[in-house]
């Protein structure tokens, strides 16, 4: 066999190797051929090549390596973060080809609730409602607040007054609940209105008691003096 197959496909390869292979025509030799040597590795998209030598004649042989196919891809990149309800993407690059690729990144389906707001104050006798929405989609969850439990009581468990004096008592209790009675234990110590106000007439100790709707009770002690 006296075949030397050149196929060169760059055009650089060929300018190279011209004029060995022109020189080297030989046609006598039966080649010993070294082994092939890569001059160029074949990358993605680009075809490299190889070459032999004859260490009789000293012809060479140049051979191509078909492009690989394989990119070389940078990591993914985010192009686009997925949310609760819609899809993002990420991307990637091959160094060699600059080619480009993108891929999917599925919905999370896990909502970015915000806090819990108050939308529906509950009461002694209704519940509440509170809510909170989800910064991506909107979507919106309720959730119910329990009813309140009724109590009162008086800001202050004894009140001092002068004969004469009167004063207007202070009470808290639950939203919902209101007041439907006021009793003085001493009428003639200290009378209360129905708007919880006191009139203090001589000097002695009355216990004030304020009633809910709710049925939750309440006392403070008047003390009258001169
Ligand atoms: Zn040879
Ligand atoms: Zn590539
Ligand atoms: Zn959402």
């Amino acid at each position: 066999m006296r075949k030397s197959i050149v196929k060169i496909s760059l055009a650089v390869a060929a300018l190279f190797y011209f004029s060995l292979t022109a020189s080297a025509a030989d046609t006598s030799c039966t080649h010993k051929w070294s082994d092939w040597k890569i001059s160029r590795e074949a990358t993605c998209t680009s075809e490299g090549w190889k070459t032999r030598i004859c260490s009789v004649c000293d012809n060479w042989d140049v051979e191509t390596i078909p492009a690989t196919g394989i990119h070389k891809w940078s990591a993914w990149k985010t192009g686009s973060s997925a949310t609760c309800i819609k899809d993002g993407y990420a991307w990637q690059q091959c160094f060699l080809c600059h080619a480009y690729r993108e891929k999917d990144i599925p919905a999370t389906g896990i909502h970015g609730w915000g806090k819990w707001y108050t939308a529906k104050k509950a009461t002694i006798s209704k519940k509440g409602t509170q809510k909170r929405s989800c910064s991506s989609c909107k979507k919106e969850q309720t959730r119910s607040i329990a009813k309140l439990k009724p109590f009162v009581k008086f800001s202050k468990k004894t009140i001092r007054l002068k004969k004469s004096q009167r004063q207007s008592l202070k009470i808290t209790y639950a939203k919902g609940d209101y007041v439907k009675s006021w009793k003085s234990s001493n009428k003639k110590v200290a009378t209360v209105s129905k708007k919880g106000k006191i009139t203090a007439k001589r000097n002695g100790t009355a216990r004030i008691t304020v009633k809910m709707k709710s049925g939750k009770k309440a006392t403070c002690t008047l003390k009258v003096s001169r």
